[in-house]
């Protein structure tokens, strides 16, 4: 069998959609699965929707998220390059080449020039709606000479290139998701493959790419399934092998409509401005329609490229469901080692002035100390800061009326007067205090379970629950503890 080789071809408009994204990890886990290759190809040719700096922004999201393609346009150093024996992978820089094959079909009968006006297509589409039926090119200048359209051309007239569309054919294709879809052409437009400007339409550039770059598996969203027969009657009017087709069912929100910006974060970048794992973030979208046999959920790129397969993609849209990706990404923050979510924390501590630059070398395990109480607890990373306020305000407020009651209980004066002398016989709090000042505390007050952990917790953060007492002792420290049992003594305790 030939290499298996897939692409994944955005228009520049702005951002990866994480509906894109998975579409090129589902390219990325198949392509590496067969040993084949995932090249990015850049669909540029609509002009006006070109968004300035897009194409940066896309290969850096995919770079961050750890789908890495093999051949395409990549980011050097701040510069786009580009790379592999296909290119150019940027359609407007492959113009010459579409040049060549419009030449043929015009050649071959196939395609041919049209030059009706914007107002008579207008016209013409304004009476099919009248009329109840659906909007088509009326073919008007299907049969026109082509020495005469030739001069027109060079007179510079106007013109655009569309496909001569076979009459009455069945076309039939078989989708490795959908099935078999069957379409008749005279449903077909005869539609235009050479714009007025002179640039291709996408129908028209993603065959001729898709052929000369060699690409077995086009993988894309469902929204391109009707897009599909125009392409295979293209194939057959040049004559070439058809490659299979995927297309994948459409990313959902609850309601069950398309994902749109309108209802939050869809563009990677959000996510990653967030703080969610790359890994992570590719474990969920793979899961929103599709499932591994054993329907494991928490699964590490190596075992999605081992176990990925279209088969088991299902054919209707997979619901995005941001409780579940939080989940799939808690898991993933539990199983990092600590400095890696250390690291990633730091930017967010210094942007909420919780840390200074210099305290990022100084007091780097005081840091991972902070970050090792929550890591436990937290669905991404900017969350971090919500979480550990506790430790950076000495005057306590009872998060509620359980918690300040709790302190006015008549054991508490003389648990806190024990834990002040214990603390005031130490330099600084170390291993061997956190380990043993609870035994401790029990065995000088006779105080102990829920009477000696839930009053202590609440002197040291105000909250009834919350990290692990010993990191957060740990990352207190000596002073901090003190100024704290001293405030809740002057203020809370009557
Ligand atoms: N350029 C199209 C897009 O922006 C790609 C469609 C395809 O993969 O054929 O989604």
């Amino acid at each position: 069998m030939s290499e298996v080789r897939l692409r994944f071809a955005p228009s520049p408009t702005g951002y990866v959609h994480i509906g894109s994204l998975r579409t090129a990890l589902y390219d990325y886990l198949f392509a590496n699965q067969k040993g084949g290759k995932y090249i990015l190809r850049i669909e540029d040719t609509d002009r006006s929707r070109y968004v300035e700096g897009a194409v940066e922004n896309m290969v850096q999201s995919l770079l961050w998220a750890g789908v890495k393609h093999d051949e395409g346009v990549f980011i050097e150093d701040g510069k786009l390059i580009q790379k592999g024996e296909y290119g150019p992978y940027i359609q407007s820089e492959r113009l010459d080449i579409y040049k060549k094959y419009i030449d043929e079909l015009i050649q071959k009968g196939k395609a041919y020039y049209c030059f009706c006006s914007k107002e008579r297509l207008d016209k013409v589409r304004e009476e099919q709606k009248e009329q109840g039926v659906t909007p088509m090119y009326d073919k008007y200048c299907r049969n026109s000479d082509k020495t005469e359209a030739e001069s027109r051309i060079k007179a510079g007239e106007e013109y655009t290139i569309r496909l001569r569309v076979p009459e009455n054919k069945d076309i039939t294709f078989e989708d490795l998701v959908k099935g078999n879809i069957t379409i008749n052409t005279d449903e077909i437009d005869d539609q235009v493959l050479i714009k007025t400007d002179g640039f291709p339409t996408y129908h028209f550039a993603v065959v001729v790419d898709d052929y000369l770059m060699k690409i077995t598996h086009v993988v894309r969203g469902d929204e391109w399934l009707v897009s599909t027969p125009k392409q295979i009657i293209l194939y057959q009017a040049f004559g070439w092998k058809i490659p299979e087709f995927i297309h994948l069912p459409t990313v959902l929100n609850k309601d069950k409509k398309k994902l749109s910006k309108r209802q939050g974060d869809v563009a990677v970048s959000d996510f990653q401005k967030k703080g969610y794992l790359p890994e992570a973030l590719c474990n969920y979208l793979a899961l929103v329609g599709w499932s591994p046999e054993d329907n494991q959920e928490i699964l590490t790129m190596d075992e999605m490229v081992k176990q990925f397969s279209f088969n088991r993609v299902s054919k209707t849209g997979g619901v995005f469901d941001l409780d579940k990706l939080n989940w799939v990404n808690g898991q993933h923050i539990r199983k990092s080692d600590l400095d890696r979510i250390t690291k990633l924390a730091i930017p967010y501590l210094i942007d909420k002035n919780y840390i200074t630059k210099e305290d990022v070398n100084k007091r780097y395990d005081w840091i991972k100390a902070i970050i090792a109480s929550v890591q436990e607890k937290i669905s991404y990373i900017s969350e971090i800061t919500d979480k550990i306020d506790i430790f950076f305000k000495n005057e306590i407020v009872p998060e509620n009326d359980e918690a300040g009651e709790m302190l006015k209980k008549e054991q508490v004066p003389d648990l806190l007067q024990a834990l002040k002398n214990e603390i005031l016989q130490i330099d600084e709090v170390d291993d061997e205090f956190v380990n043993n000042i609870f035994k401790v505390l029990k065995n000088k007050t006779g105080i102990k379970g829920k009477n000696l952990f839930m009053p202590t917790r609440i002197v040291l953060t105000g909250q009834l629950h919350g990290p692990d007492m010993g990191n957060i002792i740990k990352v207190l420290g000596k002073q901090n503890i003190l100024k704290r049992i001293e405030y809740v003594e002057r203020n809370l305790i009557k």
